[in-house]
């Protein structure tokens, strides 16, 4: 992540068949805090009853040891959420809860459900009441509607009738069941731990950074329109629907994902040094130092100075504990500004040209005010260089962009750009090298931020571009 320029999305986590399993989904959800700070949840359950805590704030803040002592049983999933659909409160926080025909049940999700509104339409017409705004809940009472007998034959139906990018997570009594859209959007990995005895349990999460933490052993993906049953019968994978093109998250890689993660089968390390090493040679300059805008930044710009024959420098200092802070900012200190998250070591800048290596450029005020930080601090040339295409136009599968009147790519030539950012020169890596970068050899990604061409049909696209400006 460089300055949250990007509201981050969702991690979801789950575990089978281990005694601490609601101690495994807080690790597990620790783990993927990156992606999601204003709320978290687990869910747990004990082959009769289903327990549920969430609140809004930190994993760690939330999950005390006598929380954690609430939520017993063998199988347990987790959710920590930044609110890309429905409003920032507690009550859209997840997993979600209910008791239905279908017995005791909860679901996490990762990702945008593009038909939610019209869904949720129809099912309030038919009388189901709604608690949240998240298009989460629609899932559930799509479930409890179904007439099938069975959870899996529900989930079934219910997973047909949606449109957009879901990674699932539900939890019954007794078993666990996992699904993905069809295109896969939005990750979501398997793995497996041996217990004492030779018994095996299983783990699901949103990223593998959250199985090195409990010592899962990575299994593989679950396929995109694929479902996954784990219960007292043991795994049983499934495809719902008929196969269609993939179309896999590309800013995973760039941006989402942390670099010791496995996403999509390959290792967002290696995407994220292709990514600096084509944009060196995509867009070289001569200059004394190379410095990512970090922390997103920090593994593409050492390919990048490596590639150049730069010297790499941490010459920005990212404070990581900010968010933590416990004072509500005075506008005073919120008019700080990127100083808050990122301080400039003018003992690597001063008289120095540098290469700055960020993630992307989203409206350009951020970008310009770290130009601006830097050359304070005595850079003599600031060459901008951004490891994947101008953003042009507004994801609705699960990432928080902007609108496109807000996104300065969408308005604006390279060279607008670089005079409302204030450096010297501007490089974005080309599409081609983004595809480079990801190995997609097999055009199983999605890049409509940067292409506007969207994997699937967006019937209400009005309606969700006005629900992405009331959120701002
Ligand atoms: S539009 Fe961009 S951010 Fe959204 S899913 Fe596609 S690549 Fe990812």
């Amino acid at each position: 992540m460089s300055t949250d320029k990007y509201r981050d999305e969702c991690g979801v986590v789950a575990i089978y068949g281990h005694p601490e399993a609601a101690n495994l989904a807080y690790l597990g959800l620790q783990a993927l805090q990156h992606r999601g700070q204003e709320s978290a949840g687990i869910a747990s359950g004990d082959g009769r009853e289903v327990y549920c805590l969430k609140e809004m704030g930190y994993v760690a803040d939330i999950f005390t040891p006598e929380a954690l002592a609430k939520l017993p049983g063998h199988l347990a999933i987790g959710h920590t959420r930044y609110s890309t659909a429905g409003t920032t409160v507690l009550r859209n926080a997840q997993p979600f809860a209910v008791a239905c025909n279908k017995g005791r049940i909860a679901v996490a999700h990762n990702g945008n459900i593009t038909n939610a509104a019209e869904l949720r339409q129809e099912l309030e017409r038919d009388g189901s009441i709604f608690q949240a705004s998240s298009d989460t809940e629609v899932i559930l009472h799509l479930v409890a509607r179904s007439r099938e007998r069975t959870l899996a034959g529900a989930l079934r139906e219910a997973l047909l009738q949606l449109e957009g990018a879901f990674s699932l997570v539900f939890l019954a009594q007794d078993r666990i069941l996992l699904a993905r859209d069809p295109h896969g959007f939005r990750p979501l990995a398997m793995g497996q731990m041996e217990l004492s005895g030779g018994q095996k349990s299983w783990a699901f999460a949103s990223e593998t950074c959250a199985f090195d933490l409990i010592g899962a052993a990575y299994m593989g993906e679950i396929e995109p329109g694929e479902m996954v049953t784990v219960g007292p019968e043991g795994l049983a994978r499934e495809r719902y629907c008929p196969e269609r093109p993939r179309a896999q998250c590309v800013f995973e890689h760039v941006y989402f994902s942390r670099p010791d993660s496995i996403v999509f089968g390959r290792s967002v390390q290696e995407s994220r040094e292709m990514l600096g090493r084509l944009l060196a040679r995509e867009h070289p300059v001569e200059a004394d130092v190379v410095v990512p805008v970090p922390d997103s930044g920090v593994a593409a710009a050492i390919a990048y100075a490596a590639e150049a024959g730069i010297p790499f420098r941490h010459g920005l200092i990212r404070s990581h504990y900010i968010g933590r802070t416990f004072i509500e900012p005075s506008q005073a200190i919120r008019d700080f500004g990127v100083k808050l998250k990122l301080n400039p070591v003018r003992h690597l800048l001063e008289g120095k040209r540098v290469v700055l290596v960020d993630d992307s450029i989203v409206r350009g005020t951020t970008s310009r005010k770290i130009v601006r930080m830097m050359r304070n601090a005595g850079a003599r040339e600031v060459h901008v260089r951004i490891t994947c295409p101008p953003t042009r136009s507004p994801c609705f599968y699960g990432v928080d962009t902007p609108t496109k009147r807000e996104l300065i790519a969408a308005n604006n030539t390279v060279e607008e750009i670089r005079r409302f950012i204030e450096a010297d020169s501007l490089g974005y890596l080309s599409l081609a090298g983004l595809r480079e970068a990801v190995a997609d050899d097999k055009h199983e990604y999605c890049y409509a931020c940067y292409t506007g061409d969207y994997p699937t049909e967006l019937v209400n696209i009005e309606a969700l571009m006005t629900e992405k400006e009331r959120r701002g």
